[in-house]
Formats: structure tokens, C-alpha cells, sequence
């Protein structure tokens, strides 16, 4: 027997068709989705525990792509811990990085990724981006993407490292405009959940092979089935105190990883983006490279440029320019250098930069007239969950695309416009997604009632008193881990957050997550909701920081976005990948060709 669940998406109040099968059944056959019985968590909830096929975590550029590149038939839960529409992806607004013109090549893309990557970069993932990367345009376009256009070809520009004009954008909004194309596809896509507001707390590991996800949804606790789970959680920026990236991007994804026992690589490289806005009360906000790529200039209180010394001045590879802003700064005591946007013409300013200048103007600054305030801040994580070319990690069943991946494109410094391009490229794999088997205990064995849960924090805790420990971190890692760091400073740091990672641990809310039964579902009260909400973000940023700090203890050279001043030598021996996993010591493993 047959029957049809209709649930409504909450994003979009669309109608949602589910079939589900009394009798066990091959996924895709036709007339049947699922293999086993499934029930509702709870009446309230539209997200049924599964069997899904893939449940994919986040919905930025990776994850709604990935959503598009599944196979049709393949039934999919989409989940955002979000319910704003913040993320890295809609904030980019420089461009995606690919070779569309006649004078450009993939070789050249690739010796441009290569050199930036100083000298980690993964061949083969490079050569896979940068052969894969014009038909990923291609299908951008047929998907509705409306690129700037010059004439009848794709506007291009140059972005720092790129030796040529190689990045598609759409206007400054290119993340905004991707984002929108794509989010219209998926809401479009048969088979397809989205849920926003889910929250991914721990991913479902037997025997090495992960099968689902537990979830918070709203005030429901509980587990999704899944034939394999796809991680596109995005970045960690949001560790730091400065940073260019929105609050949820703190590297959850990859706490939930290392929990589980995935491979992490190259954590210790981060990138610094060397123009953000620095303004007293404001929001620091990106000033994206093709500023300057379109002709702006950095310069001090006294008009002198800050990067002179450098090679490429103000198109050098972002980290020497965050290194010489950083250095300048101490040298001057001031907390901010210009970036003067005089050299470009006025109507190319106000065509190619519409957003940028109306931000800059509502804070009351004359962009066009005088140089901007900026200063550096984290942008980019190159290091990430270790992934073969297909996005799988070393779990069957787990895949990680995005920026929460280490693909092994970026190696030690990621070239602009290449980090889209790698969700983009990545997703594209899941086109051939290996499906595992399912759990021999299923949740839908689960008890239909939730159990009620009203758990306090323990001890001196309080909501505020965590939300001060969050930003204290944040600056922890600002200013023991930021742009340059020495073995001293981090050493006591990553002892303090061990200690206190220790402490939270013992929280009991944290302890009914870990140790949450897979046939159980909890209903939170209120309180207890927003509580454990923030003793996630504070464990998981406390574990995902003490991961960072391990690995940049553990390199002891200077390269690429990770600058020791206490080894500030790149050193070949070091030529190699980092590597962590849990309970096992820091490793490496060589660079593939
Ligand atoms: C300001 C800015 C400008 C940039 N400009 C460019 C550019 O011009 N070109 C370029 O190539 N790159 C650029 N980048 C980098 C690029 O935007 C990102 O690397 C890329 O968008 C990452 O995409 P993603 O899908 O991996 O992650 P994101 O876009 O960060 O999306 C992650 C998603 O995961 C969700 N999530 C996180 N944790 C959980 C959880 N536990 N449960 C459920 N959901 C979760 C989040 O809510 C979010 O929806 C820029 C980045 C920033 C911040």
C-alpha cells in the first residue's frame, strides 16, 4: 500500500509531494522513494526522519548546487541553519573565476592557482577546476545565471594573482545573483525538501560509515536517516573578531566532522582579506580586489602606498598585502590605512561598484572623493574536511563540498574567484553520488511522542555569560592566530581553550545532544532551546579554534595565509599537506601531482 504525505516547505509555503511505502522499496523505483517505514517525528514537524537519500547541510552556493547536480530521482532534504538569507555566497561580490576568453587558457588558470597556492596545491584538483570550470559557466547560464556582459561576450576582470581578466561577475553582487539563479532551480527541483532554521548537531557514524544526521528543529531534538549525507556548511572566518564573513560562518560543520572521524587538512591557512571597511561602530564589510583591480590604490594618512615595496603592489597575492598593511599599522599606530578610489572613473566606479559605494555612503563616507578606511580581516578558510575528487571524504557516506572541504585546489592560499568556482565544480560530482546502505537500527523505530525536555544551564552559565565567552574567542583568535602568530601566544591559547572546552563538555544540554538515542526525539522548552543553541556555537567555535591553533603550532614555517613570526621561512620539508584526525597525532601526507 501506497500512501502521499503532503508537508509545506517553509521556505517557500510550496506544496511538497512525498510517497512512502509500507513495503520496503529500491530508491527510484517507480511509485517508491524510500526503503523501510518512516513516521513523522511529531505531528508538528514536516521533516520526516527518513530514509533519505542525501540530506544535504547548508544552502550556499555549495549546497544549492549540489542539490541541482543529484540525480532527479533521488529524494533530498535540504537543511540551513539559517533562516535569514546571510552567507558567504550572497555576500561575494567580486566574481568566479574561469577561462572564457580566446587569449586565456586552463594552463594559465592553472599556473596562476598553482603559484598562489605556494606550492600545495593538488594537481589533479587543480586541473580538475580549472578544465571543469567553463562548462560549470555554461550551466550557470542555462540554470538563469545573467553574468555582465561586454558586447556578445562574458565581462571579465582581474582580480589579484590572475594574469589575465578571467572573473565573470555580476556586477558587485556575483554571490547575490548566483545565490537567487540557483535558489529559484531548487525550489523548482521534484524530490526536494528545504527546511531553513535546521541545525545539523551531530552526524550519525557506525562502524565508520555515517548514515545520517541529528538535527534542532525549532524545539525538536531528534535523527534523519540518510543514504549519504553532504556537508556545504562553508567556512570558519567568523572565529575571528575581524572578518568578512556572516556569524554562521564558524566552522560547525567541521567541528561535526572531526567529531565523527573525518580527515581535516591544512587548517593552519587562512586567508586575510587586506580590504575590509574599518570604521568605529560599523560592521566590518568586504571591499572586494577588483577595486583595485579596476585601479583603486592602497595609501597611508600621508598618501604613501603601503605595498611599494612589494612586486605586484596593490595586486599582490592577498596575504603580503595583509602582511604589509598589518606591519604598517604597528609601525604608524593607526587602526586603519585609505584605499583610494580617485583613479577610476567616476562612471565606472558608480556602473561596476553600485553596492560598495551606496554601503560606504550610508555611513556617511564620500568614497568616490575619499579613501575608504580598511584594514585586514579573516575571509577564506583553505583548509577544510580532506576530499578526493569526487567530494568524498575518508567516511563512506560523508561528502563535503564547499568551502568547509579541503579539495586540495587551494593549498596554501586560495586565488580569488576560485573559491565559487570550487563549489561549482565540486557539486558538478554528485552527479554520480555512490549511495550507501542504511543503519541496522532505523529511527523509524523511534517512539512517535517526544520526550519533554526543559534542561537548565549548569552553574554560573548564563545566555549572557556564554555569548561573552563567544566574543572573547573571536578575539582570542584575532589576535593569537590572525595574520602573523608566533608558537608563544598560541601555545597558552590553545591551553585556556582546551580547559575551558573541557568545562562547557560538562553542560548537560551538551550531554543530551552526545548521548541522544537514535530512536528518541526530545522536545525542548523555549529556554532550554535557546540555551543549547548557543552551547553549540560556543562548543563547536571552542573545538574548531583549538583544531586551527593545533595546526598552525604544528607548522613551523611561514607560507602562504600562514605567517610565523617566529619561523618566517617557508622550509621545504614542509611541503607537504597537515593533516588531523581524532585521537590520532598531526600528520602529513605529500602533495599530489
Ligand atoms: C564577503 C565575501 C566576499 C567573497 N567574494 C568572493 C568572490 O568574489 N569570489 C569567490 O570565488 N569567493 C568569494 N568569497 C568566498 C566564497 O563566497 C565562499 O567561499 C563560498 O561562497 C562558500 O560557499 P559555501 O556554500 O561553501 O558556504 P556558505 O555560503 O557559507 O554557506 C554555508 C551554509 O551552511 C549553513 N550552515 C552552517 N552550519 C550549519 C549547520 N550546522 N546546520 C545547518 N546549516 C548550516 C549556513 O547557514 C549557510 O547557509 C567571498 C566571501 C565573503 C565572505
Amino acid at each position: 500500500m501506497k500512501v502521499s504525505i503532503a508537508s509545506t516547505t517553509a521556505s517557500t509555503g510550496k506544496r511538497f509531494l512525498t510517497k512512502q511505502s509500507a513495503q520496503p522499496q529500491a530508491v527510484g523505483t517507480p511509485g517508491g522513494f524510500f526503503v523501510g517505514f518512516m513516521r513523522l517525528p511529531h505531528p508538528s514537524s514536516s521533516i520526516t526522519a527518513g530514509p533519505w537519500d542525501v540530506v544535504v547541510i547548508g544552502a550556499g552556493a555549495a549546497g544549492l548546487m549540489t542539490c541541482l547536480e543529484l540525480p532527479a530521482q533521488l529524494k533530498v532534504l535540504l537543511l540551513n541553519r539559517n533562516t535569514s538569507r546571510h552567507s558567504s555566497s550572497r555576500w561575494a561580490q567580486g566574481g568566479i573565476a574561469a577561462v572564457t576568453r580566446p587569449k586565456d587558457s586552463a594552463e594559465s588558470h592553472a599556473e596562476d592557482t598553482l603559484k598562489a597556492g605556494a606550492g600545495l596545491c593538488d594537481a589533479d584538483a587543480v586541473r580538475q577546476l580549472v578544465e571543469e570550470a567553463p562548462h560549470c559557466v555554461q550551466r550557470l547560464q542555462k540554470l538563469g545565471m545573467a553574468f555582465d556582459r561586454e558586447g556578445d561576450a562574458l565581462a571579465t576582470t582581474l582580480e589579484a594573482a590572475h594574469s589575465h581578466r578571467r572573473v565573470l561577475h555580476v556586477q558587485d553582487q556575483t554571490g547575490r545573483a548566483l545565490v537567487e539563479a540557483l535558489q529559484e532551480q531548487v525550489e523548482r527541483r521534484p524530490n526536494l525538501l528545504h527546511r531553513r532554521g535546521v541545525r545539523a548537531t551531530q552526524l550519525w557514524i557506525e562502524h565508520n560509515r555515517c548514515y545520517g544526521v541529528q538535527v534542532l528543529d525549532g524545539t525538536l531534538l531528534h535523527w534523519l536517516s540518510a543514504r549519504a549525507v553532504v556537508l556545504a556548511t562553508g567556512g570558519g572566518g567568523h572565529l575571528f573578531a575581524n572578518t568578512t564573513n556572516p556569524a554562521q560562518a564558524c566552522g560547525e560543520g567541521l567541528a561535526l566532522a572531526w567529531q565523527a572521524g573525518a580527515t581535516i587538512e591544512d587548517l593552519e591557512f587562512v586567508q586575510f582579506h587586506p580590504t575590509a571597511l574599518k570604521l568605529e561602530g560599523a560592521p566590518c564589510f568586504l571591499i572586494s580586489e577588483a577595486v583595485r583591480g579596476e585601479g583603486a590604490v592602497l595609501v597611508d594618512a600621508q598618501g604613501q602606498s603601503p605595498v611599494k615595496e612589494l612586486s605586484a603592489g596593490d595586486l599582490a597575492p592577498r596575504d603580503q598585502v595583509s602582511r604589509s598593511l598589518i606591519q604598517t599599522m604597528h609601525h604608524q599606530g593607526v587602526q586603519h590605512l585609505g584605499l583610494d578610489l580617485t583613479p577610476i572613473p567616476t562612471g565606472q566606479a558608480e556602473a561596476r561598484f553600485p553596492t560598495i559605494l551606496e554601503r560606504c555612503r550610508e555611513l556617511g563616507l564620500d568614497p568616490l572623493n575619499q579613501p575608504i578606511p580598511v584594514a585586514p580581516a579573516a575571509h577564506y578558510w583553505m583548509g577544510g574536511i580532506a576530499t578526493n575528487l569526487q567530494a568524498a571524504t575518508n567516511l563512506p557516506g560523508l561528502y563535503a563540498i564547499g568551502e568547509v572541504a579541503c579539495t586540495g585546489v587551494h593549498g596554501a592560499n586560495r586565488l580569488a574567484g576560485n573559491s565559487l568556482m570550487e563549489c561549482m565544480v565540486f557539486a558538478r560530482q554528485m552527479a554520480t553520488i555512490e549511495l550507501g546502505s542504511l543503519p541496522r537500527l532505523g529511527v523509524h523505530q523511534r517512539d512517535s511522542s517526544p520526550e519533554p525536555c526543559c534542561q537548565k544551564l549548569n552553574g554560573s552559565e548564563n545566555a549572557e555569560s556564554l555569548t561573552r565567552a563567544i566574543a572573547d574567542l573571536r578575539e582570542l583568535c584575532w589576535q593569537k592566530a590572525g595574520v602573523d602568530r608566533s608558537a608563544k601566544g598560541m601555545q597558552q591559547s590553545l591551553a585556556s581553550i582546551c580547559k575551558d572546552l573541557q568545562h562547557i563538555g560538562e553542560q548537560p544540554l551538551l550531554k543530551l545532544v552526545s548521548h541522544q538515542p537514535k530512536e528518541i526525539c526530545h522536545r525542548l522548552d523555549d529556554t532550554a532551546r535557546r540555551d543549547l543553541n548557543l552551547l553549540l556555537d560556543l562548543n563547536h567555535r571552542q573545538l574548531t579554534s583549538s583544531l586551527l591553533l593545533e595546526a598552525c603550532l604544528f607548522r613551523r614555517e611561514s607560507r602562504g595565509g600562514h605567517f610565523r613570526t617566529d619561523a618566517p621561512a617557508a622550509m621545504p620539508q614542509w611541503k607537504r599537506h597537515s593533516r588531523q584526525k581524532r585521537g590520532e597525532d598531526l600528520s602529513t601526507r605529500p602533495v599530489r601531482s
